[in-house]
């Protein structure tokens, strides 16, 4: 189907305004941890404690890849909401980024259709 000039540009112009504003929360963003963080119930080994019956204990881990391999690392307790956030933030930086692909890869398709609208037979 043909669309309009105006509803091409409107079109494209909806895709330019997303990926703006994507774009500024990519940069408005704060400090960001790669990998993934993760609460463990864990076992501390005091035969007395209430964990020995089934694991109490609640343990963050952050898990991340360094030169192809994968790491374990213990959070802190006061370190647990820094990290957390800067792991959402890592999460909302990755679903971005895939926002503004998909946004590219619509504008781009709009554009082929469009310009394969455009041709015509020449005899
Ligand atoms: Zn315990």
């Amino acid at each position: 189907m043909k669309k309009s000039s105006a509803s091409l540009k409107k079109s494209l112009k909806d895709i330019l305004e997303k990926r703006a504003g994507l774009i500024e929360q990519l940069i408005a963003s704060g400090p960001v941890v790669i990998g993934n963080v993760y609460d463990v119930m864990r076992r501390c080994g005091n035969p007395h404690c209430h964990c020995a019956e089934k694991p109490g204990h609640r343990q963050t881990l952050l898990i991340y890849t360094r030169n192809g391999h994968r790491h374990c690392k213990l959070v802190r307790r006061k370190d647990e909401e820094r990290v957390k956030l800067a792991w959402q933030n890592y999460r909302a930086f990755r679903k971005a980024l895939r926002q503004i692909r998909a946004l590219n890869q619509r504008e781009l398709s709009i554009l082929r259709a469009d310009i394969i609208n455009r041709g015509f037979c020449y005899r």
